[in-house]
């Protein structure tokens, strides 16, 4: 431990009415993968940390259930290895053996035109052959390096982008699909600056998306990072909560079913959480404070002591997902299931956004003779599905399993997960929401934000963002300003 750390001694008296928790360097609040990446840096700090989570596991949206000799999850499938922190944080939790890269044939992916799965071209030359795009579409693409950069101020949806480089049949049938399988969300709305700043940096420095794919691969390797499009998929033997378990039992006992409801910031300029503990009051005390939350739940935190930073983290829209894992006879499916999975575009006008081939890009998933599909439903193109009973879902899911799929009998079981708040929308004006919130909380100083609403919703975002989150509370702590 860093000798200038100490611990709080000053507020290990406590006189009220609620019981109080030992005081603690600093209080995590939030147990998914964000909270726990932090909490874990914290920790190989030397920091005293406590985390609490208003769920009864830990891991927040990432969790993993058995049945029938079949493995699913409920939230992300996989992740994508593109920092070497995911690497060093699997080798620190001693995980290396467990972590599995997605099958090789799960580099093909699908996406629906026309009611068929047409694979996505991976190269030059099955990009000229592709019947996903049409002849014009496809010269146009030609025209992408003469296509003028957009002024560097101002904002863009990833609609407006898309169809000033590459044309709308690409929006339709490349971007849309795309952003329904990162952001369960509408490309119209949706900001390039906020949600694919990288993007938006290869328009900016080169001028130019394709020249920048070409010229750019240098800079990614000094940087250390691999793009999205090329970066491998991994889980784990025992599904994606074996990385949430390993981080919450290395960080600690994580207090459960413990939700935070009141934020107080003390006379001697530490924070007061109150929570409730199973149905019981309790208090916890910190030096130091991370918000691991939902934005909507950082803003029902914060409302008491930082009303602009309430304001502005209410406006950041979640889209709602059903997480739809369904087993079949492996003969009841025509489709030869060989690939990552599919996309569906909203042109198609069909019932789902997406189904993963599980079972295909990961062994283990299903046993001999079955399959194992995850089917994602809602979205922004569909906010009545809250409303939808699970029946109702599964139902739909079985219909789109028979028009795309080929599926030819009734599933072995079918799990549905709803998250009517899953994943957070990076609309026009995200980057001045959160830029609002994070300036309004410098009145709280010691108070630290790390969640899937900046920095990336993908589980590899949100391991970054803990790994710097832990990095600045700690730098904090030793020179608290
Ligand atoms: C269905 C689905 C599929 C996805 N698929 C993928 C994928 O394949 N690949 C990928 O990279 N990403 C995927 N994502 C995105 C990624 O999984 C998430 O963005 C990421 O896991 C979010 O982590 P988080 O810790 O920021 O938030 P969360 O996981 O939401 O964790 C926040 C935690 O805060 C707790 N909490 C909230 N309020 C309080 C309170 N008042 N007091 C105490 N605790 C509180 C909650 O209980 C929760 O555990 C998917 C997301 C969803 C929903």
């Amino acid at each position: 431990m860093d000798s200038q750390f100490r611990p709080w001694e000053s507020l290990t008296q406590d006189a009220g009415a609620w019981p109080v928790r030992a005081p603690a360097d600093v209080l995590v609040v939030g147990a998914g993968i964000s909270g726990l990446s932090t909490a874990f840096g914290l920790k190989r700090a030397g920091l005293a940390v406590q985390v609490m989570d208003a769920g009864a596991q830990p891991g927040g949206v990432i969790g993993t259930q058995r049945r029938d000799g079949c493995l699913f999850e409920r939230g992300p499938n996989s992740a994508l290895d593109t920092t070497e922190l995911i690497g060093q944080l699997v080798d620190q939790l001693g995980l290396g053996g467990e972590m599995r890269l997605a099958a090789a044939a799960a580099d093909k992916r699908y996406v629906v035109r026309g009611g068929r799965l047409m694979a996505l071209p991976t190269t030059p030359a099955a990009f000229l052959g592709t019947r996903l795009f049409s002849l014009p579409a496809k010269l146009a693409l030609l025209r992408e390096p003469f296509v003028p950069a957009a002024p560097a101020q101002g904002e863009e949806s990833i609609a407006d982008f898309v169809r000033r480089r590459l044309g709308p049949e690409f929006l339709d049938y490349a971007i849309d699909p795309f952003v329904a399988g990162i952001y369960a969300g509408d490309p119209e709305t949706i900001s390039v600056q906020a949600a694919f700043p990288k993007l938006h940096a290869l328009e900016q420095r080169w001028g130019s998306l394709i020249r920048g794919q070409l010229f750019g691969a240098a800079e990614r390797r000094r940087q250390r990072e691999t793009a999205k499009n090329s970066a491998k998929s991994f889980s784990f033997a025992g599904g994606m909560q074996v990385l949430t378990d390993a981080l919450a039992a290395a960080v600690g006992p994580v207090a459960l079913q413990t939700r935070a409801t009141r934020l107080t910031r003390d006379a001697d300029g530490g924070f007061t959480l109150w929570a409730e503990a199973q149905g019981r009051p309790l208090r916890y005390r910190a030096r130091a404070l991370v918000l691991a939350t939902p934005a909507y739940q950082a803003a029902a935190l914060l409302r008491e002591s930082a009303a602009d930073a309430a304001a502005a983290l209410e406006a950041i829209v979640y889209a709602p997902v059903a997480s739809v894992a369904s087993a079949y006879v492996r003969s009841a499916i025509a489709h030869p299931l060989d690939g990552f999975g599919c996309l569906v575009p909203r042109k198609e006008a069909r019932r789902v956004l997406g189904v993963l081939f599980s079972s295909s890009m990961y062994a283990g998933r299903a046993p001999e003779g079955k399959v194992l599909l995850t089917t994602f439903a809602g979205g922004q193109r569909d906010p009545a599905l809250p409303g939808l009973t699970e029946h109702e879902i599964a139902a739909r899911v079985q219909v789109e399993h028979r028009a795309l799929l080929g599926a030819s009998q009734a599933p072995l079981f079918q799990n549905v997960t709803r998250w009517p708040r899953a994943i957070p929308q990076y609309t026009l004006g995200h980057g001045g929401r959160v830029a609002r919130a994070e300036a309004a909380v410098r009145q709280l100083p010691g108070l630290f934000f790390c969640a899937s609403w900046k920095g990336g919703v993908a589980v590899g975002d949100c391991i970054k963002s803990g790994h710097l989150a832990a990095e600045a509370v700690a730098a904090w702590l030793r020179n608290p300003a």
